[in-house]
């Protein structure tokens, strides 16, 4: 069940300019979340703000309308020639994308301009709007600092400085290219930093970037996964498929978003549905950005029903109002069902994640519901539910492979962590 969440500010008292009221209306946000509550009137004082915070929050909102407010102001009556006065770093390119489209849509009546840069794909489009310029750039690290280097961008202008996702970045392994952006950047500025944890790391970063910071701290609404419905199937590997299309039969489900756990996964399930006559697209690491990005505007067009994702390229994908998440598969990593679930149920709105589990997985659904503290409903429902049959010698062979191959890639990931974290440690 959707709780009902309340709140009693309104954008109206925090102090926000029409142009700004009025975008926020046609977006027809009825009331600011609690980030919003919380930083829209702080950054309008000019105070740093260290914001603990997910996405799915409102925190981009957070951020840029405050930032086009001061923006507004500081246009009025100069001329028309533009400096990069707002910069705003993100780690993955669909954040930067979605945040970009943020500030144009908040800022739709301000007359502020924005652009977005990120790796990948060719630099000239991106050249090509900066040299018209603009107020405001959303950069992910890498590009910024090659465009840099090439001349394309000075920072000294820069007067309000993002840093978003800052965890995720570390993450990633971009604190050096963070270091010498931050270096680039003029003394006197207006900073804010964000991230969903403050381990040790994250704190001590923080205070390189920023000064007196005022700390706030948003936990989801309600933890993701309790305003989220979530129902499961137990079925077994050969019936997965056939689940799926009686699934879809629902004409409730109009949209889903659906992960697979391989590249390949994802490309044979987007085989079957359209065989089916059902409009669907993947998007993985195999896919241009190109492709990828083309299918996400598809989907969000509504011109596409199901979009199949691996986990790492959904990432940070933000699709509005989205209600339908099914996991074709269950992650072997409990946080990823947590995160798979996320992309539904976002700010307050109802959502619903449908999971189909095979005899194999059933180990991780505990793992699972223990991570949750809940037990997920068993859709009683099933027209292909699990029979004791035992496998197949060549299922068993193929179960075994994968096993292992998950294992490997739970392993991989701790590593990895680790890795990163020690190393940041010893760099300082
Ligand atoms: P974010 O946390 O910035 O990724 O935002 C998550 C989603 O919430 C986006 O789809 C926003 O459009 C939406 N959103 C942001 N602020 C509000 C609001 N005040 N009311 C309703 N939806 C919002």
């Amino acid at each position: 069940m959707n709780k009902e969440i309340k709140r009693t500010e309104r954008f109206e008292n925090l102090g926000l300019i029409q142009p700004l009221l009025k975008a926020i209306k046609e977006k027809k946000y009825i009331e600011p979340t609690p980030i919003q509550i919380k930083a829209i009137p702080l950054v309008l004082r000019r105070n740093d703000v260290l914001g603990c915070a997910q996405t799915g929050t409102g925190k981009t909102a957070a951020f840029a309308i405050p930032i086009l407010q001061h923006l507004y102001h500081e246009r009025q009556g100069k001329s028309n020639s533009r400096k990069i006065r707002s910069l705003i770093i993100t780690p993955t390119r669909e954040l930067a994308i979605q945040i970009a489209e943020s500030f144009t849509l908040y800022g739709k009546f301000t007359g502020i301009k924005n652009t977005v840069i990120f790796g990948g794909v060719k630099q000239k489009a991106q050249t090509d709007a900066l040299r018209q310029g603009v107020d405001v750039l959303v950069a992910t690290p890498g590009r910024l600092l090659d465009l840099m280097d090439q001349g394309f961008i000075r920072l000294k202008d820069v007067e309000y400085f993002v840093l978003d996702e800052a965890d995720r970045m570390l993450d990633m392994g971009f604190i050096h290219d963070i270091r010498k952006i931050i270096a680039k950047l003029p003394v006197k500025r207006q900073s804010l930093f964000f991230s969903a944890t403050m381990p040790k790391n994250i704190v001590e970063l923080s205070r390189k970037i920023l000064r007196n910071p005022t700390k706030i701290e948003v936990s989801p609404e309600a933890p993701t996964v309790e305003i989220i419905q979530q129902y499961l199937y137990y079925t077994n590997k050969s019936s997965k498929t056939k689940l799926l299309f009686h699934i879809l039969q629902n004409p409730k489900i109009v949209h889903v978003l659906l992960f697979s756990r391989t590249k390949h996964g994802c490309d044979r399930i987007v085989r079957n549905l359209k065989k089916q006559k059902i409009k669907a697209a993947a998007i993985h690491g195999d896919k241009t950005q190109n492709n990828r990005q083309k299918a996400l505007a598809q989907f969000k067009a509504g011109e596409i029903r199901v979009l199949v994702a691996t986990d790492i390229a959904a990432r940070g994908i933000d699709i509005n109002k989205l209600k339908y998440v099914v996991n074709y598969d269950i992650p072997n990593i409990a946080e990823t069902y947590v995160h798979r679930i996320g992309r539904t149920g976002r700010a307050g709105e109802e959502g619903s994640a449908i999971s189909i589990c095979e005899p194999e997985e059933n180990a991780y659904i505990r793992e699972i519901e223990k991570l949750i503290r809940q037990k997920i409903e068993i859709v009683k429902e099933n027209p292909f539910p699990q029979t004791e049959k035992p496998m197949t010698t060549n299922e068993k062979k193929e179960w075994e492979k994968e096993k292992q191959q998950r294992k490997q890639e739970f392993f991989a990931a701790k590593k990895k962590r680790e890795d990163r974290s020690k190393s940041f440690r010893k760099k300082r």
